[in-house]
C-alpha cells in the first residue's frame, strides 16, 4: 500500500480562542485570516497576498496550534505535513509528494498549508544534516521553492511553516515572496501560563478554589505543550486515588513528573 501523503482536514475546529496567550503572534495570523477570507479587498490596490509566513519558536509552544486556528478561523481547509517525514525517502518521493500537496490544496482553495519541522527539508544546501541523502532534501527543498515561486495572484494558498531553527534555514527559503514573514511564537511567561492552565482545566472537574495563579507560579520554563500534560496527568493521579475532583495536590504532584520528564529528556540531549 502508498504511504499516506500528506494529511487533509476540511473541517477544522480549533480557534483562537483554543490558543492562550501569544497575543502578538495571533494579531499576525489575523492578518492572514483576512487575506484568506477577503482576498479580493486587500489586491484591489495591486497589492500581493503574502505566500508564505514563518512560525518561530521552542517546541510545544502552540505553532501547530496556531496554523490550525488560522485555517479554522478562516473556515478553509488544512493540509499538512511534517519535514522530517521526509528524511529517509527515494529519490524523487520528497518532491513528488511536495507537488501533490500543493496541487490539492490549489484545487481546494483558499487553504492553509502546514508545513512543520521544515529544517529538516529547508536546511542551507550543501550543508550535511548528518542522515545522508542531502540530494534527495535538496530536491524537496527545491520543489517546495518553484510551487510557491508558481502561484498566481489569485492562487489563494498561503503556507505556514514551522520551526525552532531558524538559524539554520536556507536563506532561499526567506527570499520576498517565499516566507518573507517570521512570526515568534516564544514560550509563555506567567501570565500566559495562567491563560494555558484556563484553557486545559477546561475539561477536567477541579476542586473547588484551585488557584490557577498559584500553578501558573510553580511552572516556570514550562510550555504550552508541558502544561497540557500537566492539567492531563494530574487528573489521572487524582482518579488513582478515587477522588471526585482534581486538586491543588495532584496538580503539584503532576509538576514534579513532568519536571522529572524534562530533566530526563535534557540530560539526552546534552
Ligand atoms: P513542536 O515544535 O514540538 O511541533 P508546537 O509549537 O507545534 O510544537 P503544538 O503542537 O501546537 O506545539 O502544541 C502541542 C499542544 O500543547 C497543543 O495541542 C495544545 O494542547 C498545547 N499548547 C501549546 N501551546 C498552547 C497555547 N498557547 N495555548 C493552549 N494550548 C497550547
Amino acid at each position: 500500500s502508498r504511504a499516506k501523503l500528506f494529511d487533509e482536514k476540511q473541517d477544522v475546529k480549533v480557534t483562537f480562542k483554543d490558543v492562550a496567550g501569544l497575543e502578538g503572534a495571533k494579531e499576525e495570523v489575523q492578518e492572514i485570516v483576512d487575506f484568506l477570507k477577503t482576498p479580493d479587498k486587500y489586491t484591489s490596490l495591486g497589492g500581493k497576498i503574502p505566500k508564505g509566513a514563518l512560525l518561530v519558536g521552542p517546541p510545544g509552544t502552540g505553532k501547530t496550534l496556531l496554523a490550525k486556528a488560522v485555517a479554522g478561523e478562516a473556515k478553509v481547509p488544512f493540509f499538512s505535513l511534517s519535514g522530517s517525514d521526509f528524511v529517509e525517502m527515494f529519490v524523487g518521493v520528497g518532491a513528488s509528494r511536495v507537488r501533490d500537496l500543493f496541487k490539492q490544496a490549489k484545487e481546494k482553495s483558499p487553504a492553509i498549508i502546514f508545513i512543520d519541522e521544515i529544517d529538516a527539508v529547508g536546511r542551507a544546501r550543501g550543508k550535511s544534516n548528518f542522515t545522508g541523502s542531502n540530494d534527495e532534501r535538496e530536491n524537496t527543498l527545491n520543489q517546495l521553492l518553484t510551487e510557491m515561486d508558481g502561484f498566481g495572484s489569485k492562487t489563494n494558498v498561503i503556507v505556514l511553516a514551522a520551526t525552532n531553527r531558524a538559524d539554520v534555514l536556507d536563506k532561499a527559503l526567506m527570499r520576498a515572496g517565499r516566507f518573507d514573514r517570521q512570526i515568534y511564537v516564544d514560550l509563555p511567561d506567567v501570565r500566559e501560563r495562567k491563560e494555558i492552565f484556563e484553557v486545559h482545566l477546561r475539561p477536567l472537574k477541579i476542586s473547588e478554589g484551585l488557584d490557577m495563579d498559584f500553578l501558573s507560579k510553580q511552572t516556570p520554563g514550562f510550555s504550552g505543550a508541558d502544561i497540557a500534560n500537566v492539567c492531563n496527568e494530574a487528573a489521572l493521579i487524582a482518579a488513582r486515588n478515587n477522588k471526585k475532583a482534581v486538586d491543588k495536590q495532584d496538580f503539584l504532584d503532576a509538576v514534579d513528573r513532568i519536571v522529572g520528564g524534562l530533566e530526563k529528556k535534557n540530560k539526552i540531549i546534552t
